[in-house]
């Protein structure tokens, strides 16, 4: 491998569409939109629901299993050192970790994971549990157990780290994000700006609302268009 500078590879829900993890962003749930459920004050106002809505999205993504996208970003990671691959994803299912990806920012954090929803320190932790509305979980401290994601009006997880190595990138690899999510949605507008630039590059089923801002996009299944452009990059970069 004879790339310079590093890779900065961001994934969205379209690379676990094809695992079987349905994608919230925009549908409706009991009538009720991601967007809504999703949101701090709603959680504020009725935690039963919002448990509703997470364990409901614990059910339905249990079984999911990793595809060849999950696969070839954790084959592709192993050919970096640590400080030459950062791997962000807006994803709160586990599916890079389990197709054996090292070291992933998750950025809108983790659906196996809760915490508590007070400040008394307790750290968060991997919790496959569905809820019943009538019987919420508690922290010892006394706040209710949340589940640890990101929720609109919240700031996202890990975004010093994030910028950082966004600004030392030379390759941008965007995989099955919509493009209209902030901050994630301005990350290849910023490269834009940079003194150095950054070849950045898009691959998923739909055109993303930011489409215009990448020098390659490529409309496909992920499964397909991730390997394909793994080896298309290291052929590009060899020797
Ligand atoms: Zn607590």
């Amino acid at each position: 491998m004879n790339l310079d500078g590093s890779i900065f590879v961001l994934t969205g829900a379209g690379i676990s569409a094809e695992s079987g993890v349905p994608v919230f962003q925009g549908t409706n749930w009991r009538g009720r939109s991601h967007y809504d459920l999703a949101n701090i004050e709603t959680w504020e106002r009725d935690p039963a629901l919002v448990w509703e809505y997470y364990s409901h999205r614990r059910s339905s993504a249990r079984n999911a299993r990793p595809n060849a996208a999950h696969i070839a970003l954790a084959e592709w990671e192993r050919s970096f050192s640590r400080e030459r691959f950062f791997l962000c994803t807006q994803n709160v299912d586990g599916l890079h970790e389990a197709a054996g990806s090292q070291q992933v920012a998750h950025i809108h954090g983790k659906l196996f994971e809760s915490r508590c929803s007070g400040d008394c320190g307790l750290k968060p932790f991997p919790d496959q549990n569905v809820y019943d509305p009538a019987s919420l979980p508690h922290c010892n401290c006394g706040s209710l157990i949340r589940p640890n994601v990101c929720w609109f009006g919240e700031q996202p997880f890990g975004l010093n780290s994030i910028y950082r190595a966004l600004d030392e990138c030379s390759i941008f690899l965007a995989v099955g994000t919509s493009g209209s999510v902030q901050p994630v949605a301005s990350f290849v507008a910023m490269l834009r700006q940079r003194p150095h630039p950054a070849r950045t590059i898009y691959l998923g089923l739909e055109e993303p609302a930011n489409a215009h801002h990448f020098d390659e996009v490529h409309l496909g299944a992920a499964s397909q268009l991730v390997p394909e452009a793994i080896s298309r990059l290291m052929a590009r970069t060899a020797g």
